[in-house]
């Protein structure tokens, strides 16, 4: 692909954008705030492909015995309706691009780090759900290998507001994640001020 940017090697790690957390009834769904990031995401993704970036999926995909269900109550097991990606996003899938994974990072027992490795990306974007669990477990383990990464506040959410504030933070702070904020936060809460 020939753009401007063409010399810069991009990556987007999509993590958990799976009607398991996204769709309302699943013992997961993630709620209102995490389905309101979805077109936020969708543009994010759709930019960066117009970029020549490489989209990674990294997805649950879980064994009905695995032991997270220790904490958790049994959510996307493979083969499942749950541990399929969202069908608003479905359509950008390359099937070969689409990483299952069993643990919060992206990196855990999947080839994410030797594909990292082989693209050498300038910088990653990560984007999805949880804000504070999935997504805050792979940006640290993207900055452990020294990858440059970036967040952007309107493509990540979680179900708990608190957490969320407090997993942007850490990521920027700590972990050293470039956190950007939203033009879409933007404007909806112009729009709802002016509702108001
Ligand atoms: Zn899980």
């Amino acid at each position: 692909m020939t753009n401007a940017n063409s010399q810069e090697r991009r990556a987007v790690i999509v993590v958990d954008m799976l009607r398991g957390f996204l769709e309302p009834g699943y013992p997961l769904d993630c709620g209102a705030a995490a389905r309101a990031i979805i077109p936020a995401v969708r543009q994010k993704i759709e930019e960066e492909m117009a970029h020549g970036a490489t989209i990674l999926w990294v997805a649950d995909n879980h064994a009905p015995d695995d032991k997270e269900f220790a904490m958790f109550p049994p959510h996307c097991i493979r083969g499942t309706a749950e541990a399929e990606i969202i069908p608003a996003l479905a359509d950008l899938v390359a099937p070969a691009n689409l990483l299952p994974k069993t643990r919060y990072s992206g990196f855990y027992g999947t080839d994410l780090d030797a594909r990292l490795a082989r693209l050498r990306p300038d910088s990653i974007t990560v984007v999805g759900v949880c804000t504070d669990i999935c997504v805050m477990h792979t940006v640290a383990d993207a900055r452990n290998r020294d990858y440059a990464v970036v967040v952007p506040a309107d493509c990540v959410a979680t179900f708990d507001p608190e957490a969320h504030h407090f997993a942007l933070d850490h990521m920027r702070r700590v972990l050293g994640a470039t956190v950007i904020e939203s033009r879409q936060q933007t404007a909806d809460s112009r729009q709802q001020r002016k509702s108001e």
